[in-house]
């Protein structure tokens, strides 16, 4: 059966923008000040207060990738050091420890969890370690207690890459609080989005404050405090920094995207219960249930297609779906199927196998708190037809 032309295309990780957030971007608009001030200012304090840190503890900077790279700098690791990170992750994970002068290395992920492999991680610790950069995977907790006790013996800082993990908590504490530095993203596909944006959350009140003023330029005073009404004040340029800083017309989107990150996330888990169901006779392996003690964010949601078990290849099932007007995503091939790095690190995929095998296998379907009833029994019914 094939659909009629003029069928919808449900498009992967479509936001859920309400008219309060077009209202608060026009109004920002009109107040004359786009870049960073008060609206960045009230989303700090706001996700502050979303993860039980104090308000000095973040800082919002243009995406998670530079909250990667700007956490790597502000830890102070030197050139040359090894950084200890997943293969089964967005290529920003990677690509930051390069850019910050540092050597990644990969530690293969636990097939159930998806996650960084603690025993893995102790594996590839050298006498050059200096960080761990651990991936929520999903939005599931990594291990933390394992890996916290492993850098703590090892004297190594820990990198939370909680691009997935907003909501998410381990053992009654939020994701991005346990390591050094937690770094989120606010991208259109996130669990809540400004378009383009990242926070980061640092240990203490000095280390974000050094995030901030590598965050504009390494100026010791933002541009706000410069040009507001208090009367102009000299800045001092303190470092070489970056140009990583949020603008108040992407905190007038994460106000309100922030304000629903609950029922969002109730959405999510309600839609994931649903898949759940709907596919529990298929020939495929389904996400593993949250771990108790622990919080999912519910991410992304994942079906494993073994060809040999299904019948279908990964990426035949991806042409079906696409055919059906739905769009998929996969999170993700693991980073050694990459050239770059084959060609930089001599990776391959066999070494780290259960990242491969998932990489081949994953198929991540829509799961948008946008997404409709029905959008989500055309998903289904799809997936059920393909996988007949
Ligand atoms: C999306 C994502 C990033 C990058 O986030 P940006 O905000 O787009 O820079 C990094 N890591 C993971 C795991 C991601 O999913």
């Amino acid at each position: 059966m094939f659909p009629e032309a003029e069928e919808k295309f449900i498009v992967f990780g479509a936001p859920l923008i309400e008219q309060v957030e077009i209202d608060e971007v026009v109004a920002c608009m009109q107040s004359g000040w786009l870049g960073t001030g008060p609206r960045v200012a009230q989303f700090e304090r706001d996700f502050s207060a979303y993860q039980a840190v104090l308000p000095g503890q973040v800082a919002a900077v243009n995406s998670c990738t530079a909250a990667l790279h700007i956490s790597m700098v502000a830890a102070g690791l030197e050139p040359g050091g090894e950084v200890i990170t997943t293969p089964l992750t967005f290529c920003a994970s990677v690509n930051s420890i390069i850019h910050a002068g540092l050597t990644p290395i990969l530690a293969d992920v636990d097939p159930v969890s998806q996650c960084i492999d603690p025993a893995a991680i102790e594996a590839a610790i050298t006498p050059r370690t200096r960080a761990i950069l651990v991936v929520h995977f999903a939005g599931r907790p990594c291990d933390m207690d394992t890996i916290m006790a492993i850098a703590s013996r090892h004297r190594l800082v820990v990198i939370e890459d909680c691009a997935h993990a907003i909501e998410t908590e381990y053992h009654g504490r939020k994701a991005g609080t346990f390591g050094d530095f937690g770094c989120f993203s606010f991208y259109a596909t996130k669990n809540i989005t400004t378009g383009e944006g990242g926070m980061v959350i640092s240990r203490s009140c000095e280390l974000a404050a050094r995030v901030r003023v590598l965050a504009l330029h390494g100026m010791s005073k933002d541009a706000w405090h410069r040009f507001g009404d208090a009367g102009y004040k000299h800045y001092q340029v303190v470092e070489a920094g970056f140009k990583y800083n949020m603008m108040d017309l992407q905190a007038a989107i994460g106000i309100h995207q922030l304000a629903r990150v609950e029922p969002s996330w109730q959405r999510r888990e309600q839609l994931w219960g649903r898949y759940m169901q709907a596919f529990a006779d298929l020939p495929v392996d389904l996400p593993a249930a949250p771990e108790a003690g622990t919080r999912h964010a519910y991410h992304l949601f994942t079906l494993m297609l073994d060809e040999a078990r299904c019948g279908i290849s990964r990426d035949a099932f991806l042409d079906a779906m696409n055919a059906r007007r739905i769009g998929t995503g996969v999170h993700y091939l693991s980073l050694p199927e990459h050239p770059y790095y084959q060609q930089r690190f001599g990776w391959v995929p066999e070494q780290f196998p259960h990242a491969m095998r998932l990489g081949r296998q994953t198929v991540s379907l829509p799961l948008s708190p946008k997404l409709s009833d029905a959008d989500q029994q055309r998903i289904i019914a799809a997936v059920r037809e393909i996988l007949r």
